[in-house]
């Protein structure tokens, strides 16, 4: 395999990959309309398809995942409340201190194990019904856990904690951002998860290629509820279907694919492992490779050189770098970091 010396991969994030032709084509082929009216047929469609997937009774469709981990938080709580989930879960970590903001809530962070934690956990951070005291109302899990390294939930602990939440009269959300890639590696149904949570938050625009988007599911109930919090939120979007046409496309050809990013992380983290600055790296369970340096080893320094040889990383602290592999890394562009890693 032949090298190009200007060949830039740009591993900082699922995020970054952009629609493939037959994505685009699926997009400008989009029946639209206004869908704050109710009237885009391709919104529509995306949210009838993954609700049934899914065996939940509605969908919501939205601009971020963010907007729908925030919105299912709105509505599962009232300010004052509790909302517990790992120190590291991205409601907490990473949207904007939204759960303060937007629902009045505070939360309660446990220390789990990369990014997951346990119905034993869950039980001790339950607050009793005392005024003293915060009024537990809700449960976020995360799978994969993004801060955890891609790490996956196992089926049987989430049984557990929505058995605790069901005897505490809790809700219990998921933020499934990349609920594809933990269901490609553990060989898991949609329905499964469909079974185990109140709702479900999935994205669009990570490893499953879509420019944008991210859909909430739950009762039918609830989603009226969430339709509203979405319009507060800025998010009542108008012809969507274009871009809801690509989450249509991606969930038909995006999914099974993820396989091969998960196999491409494992590469990336067999080519660090050889060197002698690499201290620690996270399990890799799918599409995240995290890993710490020798504190000899400053990780934004490590980032810079990284980016000479034409590969981008992100340093998330200054001794932990994350790689996450995706739609837009073919085995010629892992084949050239593990050179540019080799060469270190
Ligand atoms: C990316 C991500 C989100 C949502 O991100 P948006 O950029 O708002 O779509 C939510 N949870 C996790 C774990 C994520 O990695």
């Amino acid at each position: 395999m032949a090298f190009s010396d200007s060949m830039t991969v740009d591993l900082r994030s699922d995020t970054v990959t952009r629609p493939t032709p037959e994505m685009l084509q699926a997009m400008m082929r989009a029946k639209t309309g206004d869908d704050v009216f109710g009237e885009d047929p391709s919104v529509n469609e995306l949210e009838a398809i993954t609700a049934a997937m899914f065996g939940m009774e509605e969908a919501l469709y939205c601009p971020t995942g963010t907007m729908s981990n925030q919105t299912a938080i709105r509505c599962h709580t009232q300010p004052g409340d509790e909302v517990i989930c790992d120190k590291m879960a991205h409601v907490y970590m990473y949207e904007g201190g939204g759960i303060a903001a937007n629902s009045g809530s505070q939360v309660r962070a446990i220390q789990g194990d990369h990014g997951r934690i346990t119905a034993r956990q869950v039980a001790e951070c339950i607050n009793p019904d005392d005024v003293h005291k915060a009024r537990t109302s809700l449960v976020c899990l995360e799978n994969t856990s993004n801060r955890g390294g891609g790490s996956r939930y196992d089926i049987g602990e989430i049984k557990k904690i929505r058995t605790l939440c069901d005897l505490n009269h809790l809700k219990l959300h998921l933020d499934g951002a990349r609920l594809f890639n933990a269901m490609v590696a553990g060989n898991e149904s949609p329905r499964q998860y469909g079974e185990l949570f109140h709702t479900i938050s999935i994205c669009l625009n990570k490893g499953l290629g879509c420019p944008i988007g991210s859909v909430l599911l739950g009762p039918a109930a609830f989603i009226k509820r969430a339709r509203r919090v979405r319009k507060v939120f800025g998010g009542g979007m108008r012809q969507a279907g274009f871009m809801a046409a690509a989450g249509i496309y991606a969930l038909s050809h995006h999914v099974s694919r993820l396989a091969e990013d998960h196999w491409h992380a494992g590469l990336l983290a067999a080519a660090w492992a050889k060197k002698s600055f690499v201290e620690d790296i996270l399990p890799v369970e799918t599409n995240i490779v995290i890993f710490r340096l020798d504190p000899s080893y400053p990780a934004p320094e490590l980032a810079a050189r990284l980016r000479q040889g034409g590969v981008l990383a992100i340093a998330i602290s200054t001794q932990e770098m994350r790689m996450v592999t995706h739609l837009d890394v073919n085995p010629a562009g892992v084949e050239h970091v593990i050179k540019v890693i080799d060469s270190l």
